[in-house]
């Protein structure tokens, strides 16, 4: 069965970024899981420090609403509790996503794009999720499990994409849950600013998604969209 497997710098990227792909997923039954590298508890949490919560409460309320919003998308959801502002790369997280991979055999990898100017921690986890990938396929690498196939990468829309070098190849009609992921984003009143804020996007990107697939596939006047960015050439065996 084919799968999908998100990489998620923080507890929240997963959900402005990629639930509509994740929800598409689930509601055609394939298997979808979320690896937060962190609970975003120091770089994405203002407003829980600012009501003068401790480390501890952060760190639980933002798992609560990831794995809330996991639950409205049909998702399973792992947290490494890596830290972040700065999330460090170490060769043990990477083993640590290295066995993910292995577990999941996804067929499908969504992570953040390799430039992000205002964020560290995103380039940090999309290099990582990078650097699994290749050590996953590795059948001398010593880790439980298979031999990763080649899932393409691709990589969701940062929150500032013209600075990410971050160029929309891809765009995905998320209609049909889109109002999931609206559900899903409402799990995170912590950070409730983004949310009319990325429901605006998905129209945006869906007026983009109705203009390059034509009139003949009649999509409907409110098409909402997610953009991505292929890593990796496709492979086909026609050009269509
Ligand atoms: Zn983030």
């Amino acid at each position: 069965m084919s799968s999908l497997l998100v990489v998620s710098a923080h507890a929240g990227d997963f959900v402005w970024r990629a639930a509509g792909a994740i929800a598409l997923a689930t509601s055609r039954g394939r298997r979808a899981k979320v690896l937060c590298l962190s609970f975003g508890e120091r770089g994405e949490s203002a407003k829980a420090w600012r009501e003068g919560k401790s480390l501890t409460e952060i760190k639980a309320i933002r798992r609560g609403e990831a794995e809330a919003a996991a639950g409205v998308l049909g998702a399973e959801i792992e947290f490494l509790d890596a830290g972040d502002y700065p999330l460090q790369e170490t060769p043990e997280l990477v083993d640590r996503i290295v066995r993910v991979y292995r577990e999941v055999n996804p067929s499908v990898v969504l992570t953040h794009p390799l430039a992000d100017p205002y964020n560290g921690d995103h380039p940090a986890a999309a290099r990582m999720a990078l650097q699994a990938r290749v050590l996953a396929q590795a059948i001398g690498y010593d880790a439980p499990g298979d031999p990763l196939g080649a899932p393409p990468v691709f990589f969701f829309e940062p929150h500032q994409p013209e600075q990410c070098d971050f160029k929309p190849n891809v765009l995905l009609d998320i209609t049909p849950v889109f109002e999931t992921k609206r559900k899903a984003m409402e799990c995170l009143p912590a950070q409730q600013h983004m949310w009319e804020y990325y429901s605006d996007l998905a129209k945006r990107r869906g007026v983009q998604v109705k203009r390059n697939a034509g009139p003949n596939l009649g999509l409907p006047h409110n098409t909402m969209g997610e953009a991505y960015m292929r890593l990796y050439p496709q492979v086909t065996e026609e050009l269509a």
